[in-house]
């Protein structure tokens, strides 16, 4: 017999309902990367890093890193949380966004607003799609803070150059008609900035609330689902601003834990949305099963 063999096959949409929203998540892609240390714990030695990933059950020199864009449908409006790697990096197994949107049931043209939660490449490389706007019919939401640093370049460090220059040619032009937000401003009723500066210089998350039900999408206050929580004090290569990026984290781990949010985050293993619970001196990613479904 012929081998069956097809490789790996990921899940890479899965929706789920809170309160009177439905919520999607997508897999725009995973890349993967070599050793976790010096990208997390950048301050801590190789062996300290190695140590918690096999306490982890984890391979000490190999990780994946998923990226995670979210719909949200209220009933009324479409919102896109993040765009994806998009079209430039499609090739590289990530811009998975766009060919996966149909099969979620979905057209670019349905999205009515994109919420873009800060400006590194992962998250507005999607944004074109042949040098048009990927989501013509949609309002462009940024956070007013983030913006103007890429804008002005102010606080973005020199290792972000490229960003920046990619920065402002897929999301700068859409400065003009864009709606600039705010921690605790609303894009629309339910849907709430909150402040979570330091992996970039105006990174926010968004609260999402319907019937009582909070899900907590913090994009990029964490990036790895055991070391940024159990660790939430160690550097990562990627935080803009180091010291603000642990505050920031350690803030909103203890609101999740203490307010019993559930949590989208884009780099959290897919369908990236569990909660958060603590553990030993720092937190447990605990993964959504079936809670949501009832
Ligand atoms: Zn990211």
């Amino acid at each position: 017999m012929t081998s069956k063999q097809q490789g790996v096959l990921r899940p890479s949409i899965c929706r789920f309902r809170l309160g009177e929203f439905e919520v999607t998540s997508i897999l725009d892609g995973v890349a993967q990367r070599d050793n976790l240390h010096p990208l997390f714990g950048e301050n801590e030695t190789a062996e300290a890093v190695q140590a918690l990933a096999q306490a982890n059950r984890l391979p000490p020199d190999k990780f994946e890193h998923p990226f995670v864009p979210a719909l949200v449908d209220t009933g009324s409006e479409l919102i896109l949380f993040d765009t994806g790697n998009g079209q430039a990096r499609r090739g590289a197994g990530v811009g998975n966004l766009r060919p996966l949107l149909g099969e979620a049931g979905y057209s670019p043209e349905d999205v009515d607003i994109v919420v873009i939660t800060h400006g590194h490449p992962d998250h507005i490389g999607g944004l074109l799609e042949d040098g048009e706007a990927a989501f013509p019919s949609a309002r462009h939401v940024f956070g007013e803070r983030e913006f103007k640093a890429w804008v002005e370049n102010q606080n973005i460090p020199d290792a972000r150059n490229e960003n920046r220059e990619m920065f402002m040619n897929v999301a700068a032009p859409f400065g003009n008609q864009a709606t600039f937000v705010n921690p605790d401003d609303e894009v629309l009723p339910g849907i709430r900035a909150v402040n979570a500066y330091g992996h970039s210089p105006g990174l926010l998350a968004y609260m999402i609330e319907s019937e009582g039900k909070n899900l907590l999408l913090w994009s990029d206050v964490t990036n790895h689902y055991g070391v940024s929580l159990q660790k939430p004090e160690w550097h990562a290569f990627h935080d803009d601003d180091k010291d603000m990026a642990v505050a920031t984290r350690k803030r909103i781990l203890d609101m999740a834990t203490t307010d019993g949010l559930w949590v989208h985050g884009y780099h959290m293993p897919f369908p990236s949305v569990g909660f958060v619970e603590k553990s030993h001196d720092g937190y447990r990613w605990i993964p959504a099963s079936y809670q949501l479904n009832l």
